[in-house]
């Protein structure tokens, strides 16, 4: 019967994929944001490219068949930059070694014989937490996701901020220290080089090879999640690695919303699971650092609602967006 009223009533349903660096996931979603199948794997990136995208199809494909459903209009990709979100092309994200110029649009629009669309991963979240979150905002939307990197999207006026070439928004690499740490990217003091977990756990290892006392010397390889749960049983070393973190979160927040004024930010990722440990903190050090009227209160600053479905919805919102017109 579900599927029956799916069918003859006016949901349209849409195919949500999520390339991610270590997992790719499928979800067939409502027009309402309702998940109605998801499937996820591995991402085997040592075989390449054109296997990984085999992999993705398949996904795709098990995911249309668990939903059992007949009204899917088009498909909405998300995948890390650089990206080219109206070429369709992904040239070599970080995350995805030798993905040099791979046409990923045109190959899954092929294989599922649907208009399909792509674009950068944190936009689409952004899209996402917009359109099916629960965080109403009429201006504008602010997602930042934080796990191994640091990224993110806005939705302002309704318009998904893209930019001239597809790069706008990617919060990881504004600049809170130009004297600041090294970045991946091979710049210098990128928010990223601060606040991702990977940079979280080397700066705990550097605190640790520096001789200060700290139970993080007990672990071989301490994680961000060790440093928030040292720091919350009052290590000072723990204390001092965070704290420089959610300072300079706050920094890259405040000028976030300096430049684009949200309504809301919401933060997404694994070190933002860390609760009041991270929201808490981060308040105190982001109120005040906001240029706008006196008496006005700071931009909230929210969980992800969606989790970690936020790929697979948002690629269909985006879906959704693009071909319900
Ligand atoms: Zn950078």
């Amino acid at each position: 019967m579900a599927s029956h009223e799916r069918s003859c009533g006016v949901s349209n349903q849409w195919l949500g994929l999520d390339i991610g660096g270590t997992k790719l996931a499928a979800a067939v979603v409502d027009d309402s944001g309702i998940v109605l199948s998801e499937v996820r794997a591995a991402t085997d990136t040592a075989q390449g490219a054109d296997h990984v995208l085999e992999s993705l199809i398949q996904l795709g494909r098990a995911a249309l068949a668990d939903a059992a459903v007949d009204a899917v209009r088009g498909v909405g990709i998300g995948c890390g930059g650089p990206l080219d979100p109206i070429e369709g092309v992904i040239y070599g994200p970080p995350n995805l070694p030798g993905w040099v110029e791979v046409p990923v649009r045109r190959v899954v629009e092929e294989a599922f014989a649907l208009p399909t669309v792509l674009a950068n991963d944190g936009d689409v979240a952004a899209l996402g937490e917009h359109r099916f979150g629960q965080h109403p905002s009429e201006h504008g939307l602010v997602y930042m996701t934080i796990s191994t990197g640091c990224g993110g999207g806005a939705v302002l006026d309704d318009r998904l901020l893209q930019g001239a070439t597809g790069s706008a928004t990617e919060f990881g690499h504004i600049v809170v220290d130009p004297h600041g740490r090294p970045c991946l990217c091979g710049m210098t003091g990128c928010l990223e080089a601060y606040v991702s977990g990977t940079s979280i756990a080397r700066a705990a290892t550097e605190a640790i090879q520096s001789g200060a006392p700290t139970i993080l010397s007990q672990l071989d390889k301490p994680t961000a999640e060790d440093v928030v749960r040292a720091a919350s049983a009052n290590d000072a070393v723990a204390t001092r690695v965070w704290m420089e973190a959610l300072e300079a979160l706050a920094a890259g927040l405040a000028t976030i919303t300096n430049i684009l004024d949200p309504d809301v930010i919401v933060l997404g990722g694994g070190v933002t699971r860390s609760g009041s440990a991270l929201f808490d903190p981060l308040e105190s050090l982001f109120r005040g650092r906001q240029f706008r009227r006196t008496g006005l209160p700071p931009t909230p600053i929210r969980p992800s609602s969606l989790g970690d479905h936020v790929g697979v919805i948002g690629a269909a919102a985006l879906a959704q967006k693009e071909f319900s017109k």
